[in-house]
């Protein structure tokens, strides 16, 4: 923020990667009222997937995280050779489910759509587990987890359910979890352990301090960074980041928010996820090229082989 000139529109191209990652967590767009209209401009998906391909974001995991997402999630990854899924139901989503409709700390009150009425949680839930079955693409279960931000205190009950539920799915199948946390860190740490995490698990986002970074290390749980660790108000963050291994680093936009600096404000996507692989290798005192292909290796250990054909 602050003294350099407004940026307007879509932001331009960033000098190409010296190296080829994946955009662990972001959110394509499924219709076009969910691409941002900027300046008049919607930058289309097949241009937004063209540009990230030409800066070395190879692939990308797109997450559909409520009901009516899931099915266009699903063939969005089927039309799309570098696209891959994950699913699930989000906490916001959880409440809304158990029919928890109350003021949240961010001041809003969110309605209660038809898919929240004619499904409980857990029928909603059965529905992330069908999808996910027969998906072939699908990589992951995420993104679930807490968030006391958006959500009233009255329906955590519902998002600590929903995410114990997501937890064992994700290891019946064997998949990746991709964690949500907002301001609560510690309710999430304390039912992973509770639980047992699943064998591989991540928070999306990662918004945790230096401590809580030494809790992922302990516990092999890996962080995914987004665009807040360039924003030069989070030192924090950047020294969370120093204290991870980097065996346990991925790299996310959660697009189309939290854009990268010097960047912020206009829309995100995963061709910006460029800015965060430059500020990690900064960090971390790596070469551009070192940290991208330390990135690409983690990302392969977490999603595994299917994702790897595309990023070399
Ligand atoms: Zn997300």
């Amino acid at each position: 923020m602050g003294k350099s000139r407004k940026r307007r529109g879509w932001p331009q191209l960033p000098v190409p990667l010296a190296g080829k990652i994946v955009d662990n967590h972001t959110h394509l767009p499924l219709w076009e009222e969910q691409i941002p209209l900027v300046e008049g401009v919607r930058l289309s998906l097949a241009e937004q997937l063209e540009r990230a391909g030409q800066v070395g974001v190879s692939a990308m995991i797109t997450s559909g995280c409520q009901l009516d997402e899931l099915a266009p999630t699903v063939e969005v990854s089927e039309e799309y050779p570098q696209v891959f899924c994950a699913l699930a139901i989000h906490p916001n989503e959880a409440a809304l489910h158990e029919k928890v409709v109350a003021t949240a700390p961010d001041g809003q009150t969110y309605q209660l759509q038809e898919w929240h009425r004619q499904y409980s949680l857990e029928a909603a839930v059965a529905q992330v587990y069908a999808a996910a079955t027969s998906a072939p693409k699908c990589v992951a279960i995420g993104e679930t987890g807490l968030d006391y931000f958006r959500t009233s205190p009255q329906g955590r009950q519902a998002q600590q359910q929903g995410f114990r539920m997501h937890i064992s799915l994700a290891k019946e199948l064997g998949l990746p979890l991709q964690i949500h946390d907002r301001e609560a860190h510690a309710d999430t740490i304390r039912i992973l352990l509770e639980e047992g995490a699943p064998e591989r698990t991540v928070f999306h986002c990662f918004s945790g301090d230096k401590e809580m970074a030494q809790v992922l290390a302990e516990q092999g749980w890996y962080a995914s960074i987004a665009g807040p660790v360039t924003y030069n108000a989070n030192q924090w963050q950047r020294e969370a980041v120093a204290a991870m291994p980097a065996s346990l680093l991925l790299v996310e936009t959660d697009a189309p928010y939290l854009t990268p600096h010097p960047h912020r404000g206009q829309p995100n996507a995963s061709y910006m996820s460029v800015w965060t692989v430059r500020k990690l290798a900064e960090i971390t005192g790596r070469s551009e090229s070192e940290m991208a292909g330390q990135l690409l290796k983690n990302t392969r250990e977490v999603y595994g082989e299917k994702i790897s054909g595309f990023a070399d």
